[in-house]
């Protein structure tokens, strides 16, 4: 099933966890929850490294789970566009990754399917 949005909660959990963060990197799984075509909650990962440079974790540590469909990382630099390794994690990991980018606010995310194609989420209150 297509994935069409993001609940209005979890886009603000993701804004505070980011700006809480920097300069250092934010990265989470995005789960569904109990929604269908809904991204309503952010799964946090005990062995995420935060680097200055660029947030790593295991995701073979993630528990299976059919509900987290993707990730959500930050871009400190200001740049909301894919890094090559970044595309390199799309690819295997998930259907939907959010990067949201310094000052990590509603106009500076954007969402990627694992092409790294840039997809329209809507914001859901
Ligand atoms: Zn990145």
């Amino acid at each position: 099933m297509k994935i069409k949005g993001i609940a209005r909660d979890c886009l603000e959990g993701i804004k505070a966890s980011a700006k809480e963060l920097h300069p250092r990197e934010f990265l989470a799984l995005l789960s569904l929850g109990n929604s269908k075509d809904i991204i309503t909650e952010l799964v946090l990962l005990p062995q995420m490294v935060y680097g200055r440079r660029h947030a790593t974790f295991n995701i073979y540590m993630a528990p299976f789970d059919r509900r987290i469909v993707g990730t959500v990382h930050s871009h400190p630099s200001g740049s909301a566009e894919p890094s090559e390794g970044d595309l390199h994690t799309f690819q295997k990991h998930g259907r939907v990754h959010i990067i949201i980018a310094y000052p990590y606010e509603d106009d500076t995310w954007k969402a990627y399917d694992y092409n790294g194609n840039e997809i329209h989420l809507e914001i859901v209150d």
